[in-house]
């Protein structure tokens, strides 16, 4: 293997991170190896996963089954264009995400990346009601605190100042940005916009964890009531589990957990264990209807080059393929009880002013902002690798990581909420 020094600082005069004030961002960790919930430096040192690469590595790095689906994969077909050639794995994927998926979402739309596959939910909704009624309904309304990707479309249904609204105004579409209708005076405020405004094709959230935000979680009642709210007002129900998706919660997917079945949902991160990049779009039997006609202009008008990606999708199915005897989904139930176990005596400290844990998600939202550079420093002389978002520290671990490393994770995060914040001034 090349010596890091070689690729690292020659590479990083060219590449353009992500987020990044490039003059003052930190190097980063230079990694020559991953295996299971570790990552390997090449200084020797090695650190245990909190993060697991932007939440899609449930399945730990590395893991054989999957890398076996993309070697057989690429050894038969590495990829063929979905316009007129087919081939099998996205087929099957297709059929098995309509089995996963709760209620009767059935169609799936294949794309790379989460942010697309949201774009393409809203391409969907605004094209359903051209289909159906006719209407030029073109807006949507979503949640502060709320992320659903960095594409411009996307961007203007995030969170405005998370979303960074201010330094785009002008190219950003106007939407509702409004309160999680949670007190009886959000749920009216929505029950009226969504009445008042015949622009609005669709309302889009992520179910149970607000991810990117902060991992901020709410009842199912919310997705209950905007279930009953879209109905009411004739509007589709979106929901992205990109996040959420593939087992984060304890169930297959947050709308289990919730009981409510949106109209659409979009899938991206977890569903090839991080392998490769896939995402997906999935609609109900009903809204899919909508398209299925003579006119050439109910047709959905979308078609990324590599829709369907054939590697990416036989790794899809070695990934489902884990979920299937149900253990998976037990070993998250255990790991949310290990969790809220092991984070317990943080809920006592002072610096602590909220401990969530859902699934295998948890989130210490300290009582003060603290520099996240230096948070993020402090926690790999830890031997960890975590990073908060803003005063929120959280674990997104692999489901089947083990005990000791899951401790060494937990542990580092009680030691920052009990002395590190202070050491890190
Ligand atoms: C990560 C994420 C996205 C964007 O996905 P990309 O693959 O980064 O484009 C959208 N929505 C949610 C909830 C996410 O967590």
């Amino acid at each position: 293997m090349a010596d890091p020094k070689d690729w690292f600082t020659e590479g990083l005069a060219h590449i353009w991170l992500p987020y990044a004030q490039m003059r003052t961002v930190p190097a980063p960790v230079a990694i020559t190896r991953t295996d299971g919930s570790r990552l390997y430096l090449a200084d020797g040192r090695e650190l245990v996963d909190g993060v697991g690469s932007w939440w899609t590595s449930v399945h730990g790095y590395n893991r054989a089954e999957l890398l076996d689906a993309a070697r057989d994969q690429m050894a038969r077909i590495p990829h063929i264009m979905l316009g007129g050639l087919a081939h099998e794995p996205v087929y099957r994927l297709a059929s098995r995400l309509a089995q996963v998926t709760p209620g009767d979402l059935t169609r799936t739309f294949f794309t790379e990346s989460g942010s697309v596959a949201v774009e393409v939910a809203m391409k969907i909704a605004i094209q359903y009601f051209r289909n159906t009624s006719g209407e030029r309904r073109t807006k949507f309304v979503s949640f502060l605190g709320g992320y659903h990707g960095d594409t411009l479309a996307t961007m203007s249904v995030c969170d405005p100042d998370e979303g960074m609204h201010h330094m785009f105004r002008g190219a950003l579409q106007e939407q509702y940005v409004v309160a999680l209708p949670e007190a009886r005076d959000q749920i009216r405020a929505l029950e009226t916009l969504l009445a008042s405004d015949k622009k609005i094709a669709g309302v889009l959230i992520e179910p149970m964890i607000q991810g990117a935000g902060g991992m901020r979680m709410h009842s199912p009642q919310v997705l209950k009531t905007l279930r009953r709210l879209c109905d009411q007002a004739g509007v589709l129900l979106i929901f992205d589990e990109i996040f959420t998706g593939f087992g984060r919660t304890g169930e297959m997917f947050a709308a289990n957990r919730a009981g409510v079945t949106p109209d659409i949902m979009c899938l991206g991160k977890a569903i090839t264990g991080g392998i490769t990049p896939l995402a997906g779009t999935i609609a109900s039997a009903r809204v899919y209807s909508a398209f299925h006609s003579d006119n050439p202009d109910h047709a959905l008008m979308h078609g990324p080059t590599y829709t369907g990606h054939a590697i990416a999708c036989a790794v899809a199915n070695a990934g489902l393929d884990l979920f299937a005897d149900g253990s998976l989904l037990k070993r998250v139930k255990k790991l949310e009880a290990s969790l809220t176990a092991a984070l317990a005596p943080a809920k006592d400290l002072e610096s602590v002013a909220d401990v969530r844990v859902l699934g295998a998600v948890t989130a210490v939202e300290m009582a003060e902002s603290f520099p996240l550079e230096a948070a993020r420093k402090w926690f790999i002389d830890q031997g960890t690798f975590i990073r908060p978002l803003g005063r929120t520290v959280y674990l997104s671990p692999a489901y089947g990581i083990g005990e000791d490393d899951l401790a060494r994770l937990t542990g580092a995060i009680l030691k920052f909420a009990s002395a590190g914040i202070s050491e890190i001034g």
